[in-house]
């Protein structure tokens, strides 16, 4: 039962656009636009794969990362995340939900500054703080309302995102499944991926820790013992994943897929929302 009604939105206009991404891969998504949305920004959602023949329907909410996602940034990993939606949705059948909402929220400017405020060595949470921010502000009721519109009430959600699963939860989406996203582990988004961990992200710091392994630099086995050590390695500017990957590599789910661990009952899932 939703904690509140969502006010109703409707659709626009379809439009079937053929893709071929950087990497070759090719696919045909049908974009949708809509009208009524709360917040009155442009989000479209891709209709990939068949969604109609399949109960649920994989759904991701890819919150827009200019940076990450057109020009390759190395900072996060905003565009291997959403290069493994596009083939993953497509394989199964579902909606990839683009919003508009540019570094966690605080638009691309503030985003920019708060990589300045980073390089100095604060994390990308408070970062955020030190700019007059919330950690996150992303608000998933255009989400909930695109979704509803779309007829897609009850959904599979790749993520590994506690909270869009609280909130689409409260708006009146049913999670029936959470479905962990690959991890996309570099040497250069290491510090940024440890930090989304220690954020909530439950099933990223369980990638995390199996990616270390028992020798990496996660150290002891056991979530509260890597996370500490992770902090320390991020500030000691030394966290070095085992095995690190190109993001080329990342790209292909395929090659390694993510956790195979089903969430824990309760254990709020989804994904690693933008930077
Ligand atoms: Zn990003």
């Amino acid at each position: 039962m939703a904690d509140r009604a969502v006010q109703a939105a409707a659709i626009r206009r379809r439009i079937r656009i053929p893709l071929r991404l950087a990497d070759g891969y090719s696919t045909t998504a049908t974009v949708v636009s809509f009208t009524g949305l709360t917040d009155a920004q442009q989000h479209v959602a891709l209709e990939l794969g068949r969604p109609g023949t399949v109960r649920p329907p994989l759904v991701r909410l890819h919150s827009e990362c200019l940076t990450g996602d057109v020009f390759g940034s190395q900072r996060c990993d905003c565009g291997p995340q959403l290069r493994e939606a596009v083939e993953r949705i497509t394989d199964r059948g579902g909606y990839l939900l683009y919003l508009r909402q540019e570094g966690r929220g605080i638009g691309l400017y503030d985003k920019l500054d708060a990589y300045a405020l980073q390089d100095r060595g604060l994390d990308t949470y408070d970062a955020n703080l030190a700019l007059g921010h919330r950690a996150d502000e992303r608000d998933y009721t255009s989400a909930a309302q695109m979704l509803h519109a779309l007829g897609a009430n009850r959904i599979a959600l790749l993520s590994n995102n506690p909270d869009k699963v609280a909130q689409l939860g409260r708006l009146g989406i049913t999670i029936a499944r959470q479905v962990p996203t690959a991890l996309h582990l570099t040497e250069t988004n290491a510090a940024y991926l440890a930090t989304k961990a220690r954020g909530g992200h439950d099933l990223l710091l369980r990638s995390l820790d199996r990616a270390a392994g028992p020798a990496g630099p996660a150290g002891p086995a056991g979530p509260g013992a890597s996370q500490a050590s992770g902090q320390r390695n991020q500030a000691d500017g030394r966290c070095r994943p085992a095995h690190p990957r190109p993001v080329a590599d990342c790209a292909r789910p395929a090659s390694r897929p993510g956790p195979q661990v089903p969430p824990d009952p309760g254990d709020s899932a989804t994904h690693c929302g933008s930077c």
